[in-house]
């Protein structure tokens, strides 16, 4: 069994999540925003792995083939720019680091016959100070935006894995890109020679009485880009590694007994745009799935690990 903190994370919310995920490998049929909201994020990596690596990169191949369901902020002309603009942001912070390695696939031992599968977007170094660098896009920055990954397992496995193979691992900066769209009566006024004009996709020079001189008006999309440095300490990677073999164990005896239980701790049936399953969720009785909400709703997904092997 191949396993990886998403999975395990996954599977602590919520053992029916898993089971429907990664066991019957089942997935909502692309009409849904959470669909168009991971292809959104796979480009912008896609795009960011190229950059990095040197090679040479058509965004309009990237982007050309993007379903991008009902979404406002994450459109393709919104993956355009944000990809078209994030390098500003890059060169910025490149230039006090030094690239070790990109898109890294490996293994976190947990114990002699268990192992969790990671995969880092990219290592840097600073004097003999090592960092993960990872990539995150959003439709919103919000005041508190980062908090969520101080605690996420996954970001406990990467320093894990980081310390383990380089013996020191000085934290994980997190980078996230925000795209939003600004209609006509949202759309911000700037003085016309601010920089941040270029952060918008659209602008017009024009007298504004209420401020008495030519004003930008912006609107269409808008990239905002931050970063922030997070760590675990000692203790805390000790706790993940046991946490991990009980809750594996507890798959195991999960699949041993076919037998997954519904949880909603921490919310995981409403957790981001709530949970996919929830109308199969709904109509089950323990293990017996409604046929027709099956057919209709769901399709079966070829491989549910393939983003592993990516
Ligand atoms: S709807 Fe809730 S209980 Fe059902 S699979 Fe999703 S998270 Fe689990």
């Amino acid at each position: 069994m191949i396993l990886d903190s998403s999975q395990i994370a996954d599977y602590q919310r919520c053992p029916m999540k898993w089971f429907l995920r990664y066991s019957l490998g089942i997935e909502k049929k692309r009409t849904d925003e959470r669909e168009a909201d991971r292809e959104f994020g796979k480009r912008v990596h896609l795009f960011l792995e190229k950059y990095y690596k040197k090679e040479e990169v058509d965004l309009n191949e990237i982007w050309n083939t993007y379903f991008q369901g009902n979404e406002k902020h994450k459109t393709t002309e919104g993956g355009l720019f944000l990809c078209k603009n994030f390098p500003k942001f890059l060169e910025r912070i490149d230039s006090q680091f030094e690239t070790i390695a990109v898109e890294i696939k490996d293994e976190v031992k947990l114990s002699d016959n268990m192992s969790v599968v990671v995969k880092l977007d990219r290592l840097v170094k600073n004097q003999d100070n090592i960092y993960i660098v990872e990539y995150k896009t959003t439709s919103s920055i919000y005041q508190g935006y980062f908090s969520r990954y101080l605690i996420d397992g996954k970001s406990t496995a990467y320093v894990n894995y980081v310390k383990e193979k380089y013996g020191q691992c000085s934290g994980i900066i997190l980078i996230a890109g925000e795209i939003k769209y600004y209609d006509k009566p949202s759309s911000p006024l700037l003085h016309k020679n601010s920089p941040e004009i270029e952060d918008y996709s659209q602008s017009e020079i024009k007298y504004s009485k209420h401020y008495g001189e030519e004003m930008a008006y912006c609107q269409g999309y808008h990239t905002k880009y931050e970063m922030e440095i997070i760590n675990r300490t000692k203790e805390e990677l000790e706790d993940w590694k046991e946490n991990c073999i009980l809750w594996i164990n507890d798959m195991n005896k999960s699949i041993e007994t076919n037998s997954f239980k519904k949880g909603d701790c921490g919310g995981a049936c409403s957790l981001f745009k709530g949970c996919e399953y929830r109308e199969l969720c709904k109509m089950s009785k323990g293990m017996m799935f409604d046929a027709d909400i099956l057919n209709q709703i769901y399709q079966h997904i070829e491989n549910p690990l393939a983003y592993l092997e990516e």
